[in-house]
């Protein structure tokens, strides 16, 4: 790396960091480094950096050159419209899942107390999302990561959501007669010797959020094998799957046996969801 200067001011921090990673990757580490705005970068370029600031933003440009994600630098990502904490204990959410939130919000609108359960809850957001936007909900998240649930606590703390969480490996600690009008999972879909889990910001995320067996069907086809069990009649099961698993999907929702099954496409026009409803 280039070496950088003993002080510098907004510009020139911004170009030095230009010489090693995208501009707009060093203006959202230095906004988070500054704790200040775009709107504040770009008005007020000849601003002094302080010696902790520029050296904090520094150490961040050198790991994001090494490829950590943006988003475990700054801690932080948004999902419909909430900042939620991230560390390297959960997926960094993506924009695909706001589908998923979408399709159960819609399902749910008229629903009042509806009983929600999160499977595979990662830093929160789907629970905490779900939590805020239905009418009064009742809602349950699980996670077999111990440091995921602690993020997703702290997640549902600071955005004031109330949520019931639970040390379990998908169903196995819920209590036997505990039932759901709505359960949501965003498993891991990969397959695991999959190419792309060694690219890009995948090398940085837990594997057990991502992959799963050979055919990335495993923690999916064992949501949808037990689902039933802890749906009330006319219950409905969400699922967010890979981009060319919905008819694999769809069939182990029909084989136990699920009906109305649909699918829905993500905003980059790829089957990204499934649902299907419980008829007991
Ligand atoms: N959608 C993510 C990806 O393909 C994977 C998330 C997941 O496995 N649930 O990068």
């Amino acid at each position: 790396m280039s070496a950088p200067p003993a002080e510098t001011d907004i510009a020139g921090a911004l170009a030095w960091a230009r010489g090693h990673i995208q501009p707009s990757d060093a203006r959202l580490l230095l906004r988070h480094v500054c704790r200040a705005s775009a709107a504040h970068l770009a008005a007020w370029p000849e601003e002094v950096l302080h010696v902790a600031q520029w050296r904090t933003f520094q150490q961040l440009v050198e790991r994001r050159t090494a490829g950590e994600p943006i988003a475990y630098l700054t801690g932080e990502r948004e999902f419909y419209g909430r900042p939620f904490l991230v560390n390297a204990s959960v997926l960094i959410p993506r924009p695909e899942t706001e589908l998923l939130v979408e399709l159960s919000i819609a399902r749910f609108a008229a629903v009042h107390r509806p009983r929600v359960l999160d499977l595979g809850t990662g830093s929160g957001i789907l629970a905490i999302t779900l939590a805020l936007e239905l009418d009064r909900p009742e809602v349950t998240a699980t996670d077999i990561s111990r440091d995921a649930l602690a993020l997703a606590n702290t997640n549902a703390l600071r955005l004031g959501a109330g949520i019931t969480f639970l040390w379990s490996d998908w169903y196995t600690l819920l209590r036997r007669n505990d039932r759901f009008q709505l359960i949501v999972a965003n498993p891991p879909y990969i397959v695991e010797d999959d190419p792309h889990l060694a690219q890009g910001d995948l090398r940085f995320e837990p594997l057990t959020a991502l992959a799963s067996g050979p055919d990335g069907l495993r923690a999916l086809a064992a949501i949808i094998a037990g689902a039933g069990r802890h749906l009330e009649d006319g219950g409905w099961l969400f699922l967010e799957h890979g981009y060319n698993q919905a008819d694999a999907v769809r069939a182990l929702l029909a084989d136990a046996g699920f009906t109305h099954i649909a699918s829905w496409k993500d905003i980059a026009d790829i089957d990204r969801v499934c649902a299907g409803c419980w008829a007991g």
